[in-house]
């Protein structure tokens, strides 16, 4: 039999009840989507982002769609040190004592800028957010992911991950180097039946980023969040399980 589609996954309702999942980037654009869309199917969300108000705005829409509270995780991710990673952790681990899902969906675009010219701050503040800060939580939580019967890792990557192009920077070498801690933790984990790490590639998608990089384009042709949900909901549930080191296209 082969494999079902993951872009047309169609969780079953309460398919992710009881899992504990974290989204980062969970303030806007498909972080926010996915932390709504997974409380809608029963996970207990936990926000993290730097801007506490825009979680606060998440939050606020979640408990009026599903009737429950998700935990607020602030977390900047450019500025935190070990101290912010380790606050991260205990309150996960005093809230819930496991971790089922890691969604890492917060990312910078950088600057749009020739090789030549790109400003050097601006590419190590994107390698640093998109590739090191993935790397530090997801090593601060994999003692809480090792306590899940199930768990599964998921990284957000782009189509400039597979073939980078002109002026695409720091973000796509960002991207590239993504997928490469992807595989590195999915073959250090294959032989533990319990944790998983994949990545998806969303494809386009209307948010503030998108509109940053195309800013000339019709924002009304390109797809909304919800469009890209089904690959991610498919890989943080259990319908999944088993499955590891993929890159998947969410469109
Ligand atoms: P948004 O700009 O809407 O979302 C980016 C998220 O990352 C925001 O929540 C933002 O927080 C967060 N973030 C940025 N910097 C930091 C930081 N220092 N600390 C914590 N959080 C931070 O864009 P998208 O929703 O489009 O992007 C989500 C992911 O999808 C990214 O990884 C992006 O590379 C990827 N992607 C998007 C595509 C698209 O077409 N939209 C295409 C391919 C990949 P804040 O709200 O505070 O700014």
């Amino acid at each position: 039999m082969s494999e079902p589609d993951p872009r047309a996954y169609v969780p079953a309702p309460g398919a992710l009840e009881d899992r504990v999942i974290l989204v980062t980037g969970a303030s806007g654009g498909i972080g926010a989507e996915l932390a709504r869309s997974c409380a809608a199917l029963g996970a207990r969300v936990v926000l993290s982002g730097r801007n506490v108000k825009k979680l606060e705005a998440v939050y606020d829409s979640i408990r009026s769609a599903c009737g429950v509270r998700p935990s607020i995780a602030p977390l900047d991710l450019e500025q935190a040190d070990a101290s912010h990673y380790a606050a991260l952790v205990d309150a996960v681990r005093g809230e819930f004592g496991r971790l089922d899902g890691l969604a890492h969906v917060a990312g910078q675009l950088g600057e749009r800028a020739p090789i030549e010219f790109h400003d050097v701050v601006a590419w190590m503040r994107v390698m640093h957010v998109n590739v090191n800060a993935a790397f530090i939580l997801t090593q601060a939580l994999l003692p809480l992911l090792k306590l899940s019967q199930d768990a599964s890792v998921v990284f957000t990557t782009s189509g400039v991950s597979e073939r980078a192009r002109a002026y695409w920077g720091a973000y796509a070498a960002s991207k590239f180097a993504l997928e490469g801690l992807m595989q590195v933790l999915a073959d250090e984990t294959d032989t533990l039946t319990n944790i998983r790490a994949n990545s998806v590639n969303p494809g386009k998608v209307r948010t503030a980023m998108r509109a940053r990089a195309y800013p000339g384009e019709d924002a009304g042709s390109v797809p909304l969040p919800s469009q890209v949900m089904p690959t991610y909901l498919y890989l943080l549930g259990s319908a999944s399980r088993g499955i590891t080191g993929g890159r998947f296209d969410a469109q």
